[in-house]
């Protein structure tokens, strides 16, 4: 079956008929699907839906409901589980083992928000006899998701899990590159019984339209979105003057700093699957190495060495050890930015990252890394979004913390050292949402994520995600309760 064809409008699977787009293996070329988007129409049916769901209340009001649901929906998606794997394998060019994680950090995602479902409270306050406030969290409204391709289940679910929790109503709209692994995951979860029509939406998106289009819908109060900077600022800048809830999960620029104290070993092998995890398209990945003078030679040796035996390789394969990059354009920007570090006297490529589509026929390009002198570069400021590092130098823990802030990115870092005192220092002061000490990139469910500066607004995962798609509400009242009842 070929789920891309299809958007889920107030219940019913509904064939698109608006555009065209193939979905396509990275790791050998084939298609995976063929993606038909809603006509305008359709699209409004799946916010009159949403709305007309909302008004009515009863999933609004009901958070026994809503816990029930999540945990079916958590079971029902347990069961294609195995589905779900090969589809993130071939359409979004990953290991196996990344996908794995991804399907199961999912389906514990939800079942986390079925729980924090029946956890949500109101305050009380009285501050004279006789006056009472209620302080109430209401969910915001009707609340559209936008994903990006890199990680299409969890990053669609740390923003479903919330607003569904919270009591909103959602329209989910994928990055057409992965809506097929997309759509499986919302036919499963939404086969559940007592998940009241018009909860769930899913657009598809093959022209690139209906993102925007949600986001200017006057009916739509809460925007979740995860993707790049540049289009987080066109949503803040749409969706501003309309005063609607944001969420926006942006991009980064990791710094890893390593200090004289680390293991270096151990230093070496997180900063590498740092570097390389999604094949270096994962928002947290590792883009500026920083290392402390002393062990800099030792250290450069070690990470190229482990970054040399990472091997590319299609997803199914165990010997992989790095998936396939998303298209062609991601690895000739690769190799431009490489040419880009040759061209600057500041500096030098360290580790050349080779073009491997000649010999595998896939997207398939092997690690990068270079030295930099400068911070005021495009290739330390941007984003690059391929397994390439720059490898800087600092002389004191003051100077390391100068050059992780010297971006505007700020979504997370690492720091490697012995000597807890001083790692717990150095993350204090790097602005940055999360902070991780010897070792880079653990995620949980429970904890929250999110950017200072330019890597977004709110957070998600964790109880905070609540926050992002709920009002607070003070209702007010006198009575006499201070006095004796007759
Ligand atoms: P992208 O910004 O190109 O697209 C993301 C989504 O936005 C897609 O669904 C796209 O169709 C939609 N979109 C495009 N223009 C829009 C508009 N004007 N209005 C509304 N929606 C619009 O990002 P991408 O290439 O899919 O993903 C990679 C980026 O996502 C990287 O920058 C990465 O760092 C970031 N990212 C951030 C996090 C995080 O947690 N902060 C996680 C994953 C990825």
């Amino acid at each position: 079956m070929n789920y891309g064809h299809v958007n889920l409008v107030d219940g019913i699977w509904l064939k698109g008929t608006q555009g065209h787009y193939v979905s396509v293996n990275p790791a050998n070329r084939s298609p995976v699907g063929d993606v038909l988007g809603p006509d305008g129409h359709v699209a409004e049916q799946a916010v009159a839906a949403a709305v007309r769901e909302f008004r009515r209340g009863q999933w609004v009001r009901n958070p026994r409901l809503r816990a029930a649901t999540l945990n079916a929906m958590a079971d029902a998606a347990a069961t294609v589980s195995d589905d779900l794997v090969d589809l993130l394998i071939s359409e979004n060019g990953k290991l196996r083992a990344e996908a794995i994680g991804e399907v199961m950090a999912s389906i514990s995602e939800l079942r986390y928000y079925a729980g924090l479902a029946r956890d949500i409270f109101g305050r009380a306050f009285s501050g004279q006899p006789g006056q009472m406030s209620l302080i109430e969290k209401e969910p915001a409204g009707v609340c559209a998701i936008i994903t990006p391709w890199n990680a299409p289940l969890t990053l669609l679910v740390r923003s479903l899990g919330p607003a569904l929790a919270a009591g909103c109503t959602v329209i989910v709209k994928p990055h057409r590159a992965t809506t097929v692994v997309s759509n499986l995951f919302m036919r499963s979860i939404t086969s559940v019984p007592n998940l009241p029509t018009g909860v769930l939406q899913s657009l598809n998106d093959p022209d690139d339209w209906v993102g925007a289009w949600l986001v200017n819908h006057e009916d739509v109060r809460v925007i979740s979105f995860t993707g790049s900077t540049a289009t987080g600022a066109k949503i803040a800048t749409s969706a501003g003057p309309r005063f609607k809830k944001l969420s926006l999960e942006l991009g980064g620029k990791a710094p890893a700093v390593v200090m004289a104290d680390a293991d270096l070993d151990r230093a070496a092998r997180e900063v590498a699957k740092g570097i390389t995890v999604l094949s270096g398209q994962m928002c947290v990945c590792v883009s500026r190495v920083l290392v402390e003078r002393s062990i800099a030679d030792e250290f450069q040796h070690r990470l190229k060495i482990t970054l040399s035996e990472i091997k590319p390789g299609p997803g199914h394969l165990p010997e992989s050890t790095m998936g396939a990059m998303f298209d062609d354009s991601a690895v000739e920007r690769h190799l431009a930015n490489q040419q880009a570090a040759v061209a600057h006297l500041d500096m030098e490529i360290l580790l050349a990252g080779k073009d491997l589509r000649g010999d595998t026929g896939g997207c398939f390009v092997t690690p990068a890394l270079f030295s930099s002198r400068t911070t005021d570069h495009p290739l330390i400021q941007n984003e690059l979004f391929t397994p390439m590092a720059s490898f800087e130098i600092f002389d004191s823990p003051e100077e390391a913390v100068s050059l992780a802030n010297a971006s505007d990115f700020g979504l997370a870092a690492s720091v490697h050292s012995a000597d807890h005192n001083c790692a717990r220092w150095v993350a204090s002061r790097i602005d940055s949402g999360t902070v991780w000490i010897n070792c880079h990139n653990r995620l949980f469910v429970e904890t929250e994520t999110g950017g200072y500066k330019s890597s977004g607004m709110g957070r998600l995962h964790g109880v905070e995600a609540l926050l992002d798609f709920q009002e607070t509400k003070h209702i007010y009242f006198e009575n006499d309760y201070e006095t004796r009842p007759q």
